[in-house]
């Protein structure tokens, strides 16, 4: 069987229970070496075959997971985060279609949830945005022109952008061109959940500044919006005046 594991997104504790157990009982995994914790793999079987996929290309995965299959080993891909997210797994999950071979995905902690845990932070706040924006600036992967930075700008909600750290100047005009204003607050978080781990906080005018300073090119979220100050309204589901499924609201 072939299992797509999410790592999480860097202490190796973070990988699910049923991660951890299908580890264990692999013969054969095939990580991403660029972002999934080496100590991930120490707790794996004395024969186990480990591949690193940075250095392969996806015929390569392929040919590999093929191979273990047809030897009716337990197989797992491993992929850092959540592998749902600029995980490259569709392609592999429609080449093993191809070839009948069953898999399952077991997802992981994604590095949006490990940053926000990083700056006790809170996406979702009252009166301030109930939606968060996953995204990415275009690089050598193209951004489809509806939902550019730019255009995703006018909307100011929270947002996680992965993969451009290296970008932040252009992140940053297009941000301050689609209708952020300058001063709205931002936070870099390099290799959150690492023990290597740092947030800097920032506003978005500063972001470009604040990555160079540290010297920050990759392995880093970009987090912008109003969720990262100090104004908000507190719940209603923990408010005492209101009733919820579970809970009558107390009389005045
Ligand atoms: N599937 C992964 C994302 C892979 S794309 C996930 O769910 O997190 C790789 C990008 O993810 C990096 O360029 C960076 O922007 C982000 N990333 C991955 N791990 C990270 C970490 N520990 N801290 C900050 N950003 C991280």
């Amino acid at each position: 069987m072939v299992y797509f594991v999410g790592a999480g997104c860097g202490a190796p504790d973070l990988i699910t229970v049923r991660g951890a157990k299908l580890l264990q009982q692999a013969d054969r995994v095939i990580y991403a070496g660029s972002l999934v914790n080496p100590a991930l793999l120490e707790d794996t079987k004395p024969h186990c075959l480990i591949q690193n996929s940075a250095k392969m290309t996806l015929e390569e995965v392929i040919a590999s997971i093929v191979e273990g299959s047809n030897q009716n080993e337990c197989i797992v891909r491993l992929h850092t985060g959540d592998p749902s997210l600029y995980g490259a797994i569709r392609e592999q999950m429609d080449e093993l279609d191809k070839r009948s071979i069953p898999y399952e995905v077991v997802p992981g902690v994604s590095s949006f949830c490990g940053a926000a845990a990083a700056l006790h932070a809170e996406y979702t706040l009252p009166e301030v945005s109930q939606t968060l924006i996953i995204t990415r600036m275009a690089g050598k992967t193209p951004v489809p022109e509806r939902e550019s930075l730019r255009r995703l700008a006018e909307h100011q909600t929270s947002m996680a952008l992965f993969l451009s750290a290296s970008l932040a100047k252009e992140v940053q005009n297009e941000l301050i061109l689609g209708g952020y204003s300058p001063n709205t607050p931002a936070a870099i978080v390099y290799k959150a959940t690492w023990p290597d781990e740092q947030c800097f906080r920032c506003t978005i005018e500063t972001l470009a500044q604040t990555l160079q300073e540290h010297r920050i090119t990759k392995t880093a979220l970009i987090l912008v919006g109003d969720f990262l100050d100090s104004q908000y309204e507190r719940s209603k589901l923990y408010d005492p005046t209101f009733s919820t499924e579970f809970r009558k609201a107390s009389k005045e």
